[in-house]
C-alpha cells in the first residue's frame, strides 16, 4: 500500500499544524513545527492566501496525513461513509477513528499510529481473543482488544504500556492497563474526536 515517503514532520510543516504523527517528539520542543511554523521549501515563509478549492483540498490532505493513508484507501473510506446513513463527514471520521491502528495509539500502547501499525502487523493483538494483523481493520462496539500472552512479556511493549500510564483516554475506550486490555464501549462521537479539521470540506471537495 503506497503511503507517504517524504519525512513525516515536514507533513505537519505543510499544513502549518501539529498533526502528531512522531509519538513523543510531538510533545517536546524537539517538534520542528515549534521553531519553523510555516511550510518547507525555498517559499515556504512567503504569505499565501487560500481560498476555496484550496482550502478544501488543504483540509482533506490534513485528515489523510493524520491517519497516514494514501488517497485511493482514503477515497473508498469515503465512499463508504457516503453509502452510509447520517452526516457523511462525521460518519468518515468516525470510522477513521475506529480503525485498530488508531485504537491502539489512542489506548497508550503504542507511540504512534505508524508504530502501532507495525506492532499490529507483527502480531502482537488480539480481538476477542482472535489474533489480528490488519491495522485498518474497523473495531466494533463490544470488541475486546488486548496483546498476545507471549506479548504481554515483551519489555519493549510494557515499557510503552508503563509510558502512557496516565494517558487520558477518549470515553468511547475502557483501557485495563494493569491487565493490558482496552473494551470498546461505543463508537466515537463527534466531540470525542479531538481532530482540527473541518470534514464538510472534505464532503464538498469530493462532492464536485
Ligand atoms: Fe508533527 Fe510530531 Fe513532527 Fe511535530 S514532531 S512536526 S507534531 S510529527
Amino acid at each position: 500500500m503506497s503511503r507517504y515517503r517524504e519525512p513525516v514532520c515536514r507533513q505537519c510543516r505543510a499544513e502549518r499544524e501539529k498533526l502528531f504523527l512522531k509519538g513523543n517528539k510531538c510533545l517536546t520542543e524537539k517538534c520542528p513545527i515549534e521553531r519553523r511554523p510555516y511550510p518547507p521549501g525555498e517559499h515556504g515563509r512567503a504569505r499565501r492566501r487560500i481560498l476555496g478549492y484550496g482550502i478544501q483540498l488543504r483540509e482533506k490532505q490534513k485528515l489523510k496525513r493524520y491517519y497516514s493513508m494514501s488517497e485511493r484507501q482514503f477515497r473508498l473510506y469515503f465512499q463508504r461513509a457516503e453509502r452510509k446513513k447520517g452526516i457523511t463527514g462525521e460518519t468518515l471520521l468516525q470510522m477513521l477513528e475506529r480503525r485498530l491502528d488508531n485504537v491502539v495509539f489512542l489506548s497508550g500502547f503504542s507511540y504512534s499510529r505508524a508504530h502501532a501499525r507495525q506492532l499490529i502487523t507483527h502480531g502482537h493483538y488480539r480481538i476477542n481473543d482472535k489474533k489480528v494483523n490488519v491495522p485498518s481493520q474497523l473495531v466494533n462496539m463490544g470488541d475486546v482488544l488486548s496483546f498476545r500472552d507471549k506479548s504481554k512479556k515483551h519489555e519493549e511493549l510494557k515499557a510503552i504500556v508503563d509510558f502512557h500510564k496516565g494517558k487520558a483516554v477518549p470515553g468511547w475506550i475502557e483501557v485495563d492497563r494493569d491487565n493490558m486490555v482496552v473494551k470498546v464501549l461505543a463508537f466515537p462521537e463527534r466531540e470525542e474526536i479531538p481532530i482540527p479539521v473541518e470534514e464538510h470540506l472534505v464532503v464538498e471537495l469530493y462532492s464536485k
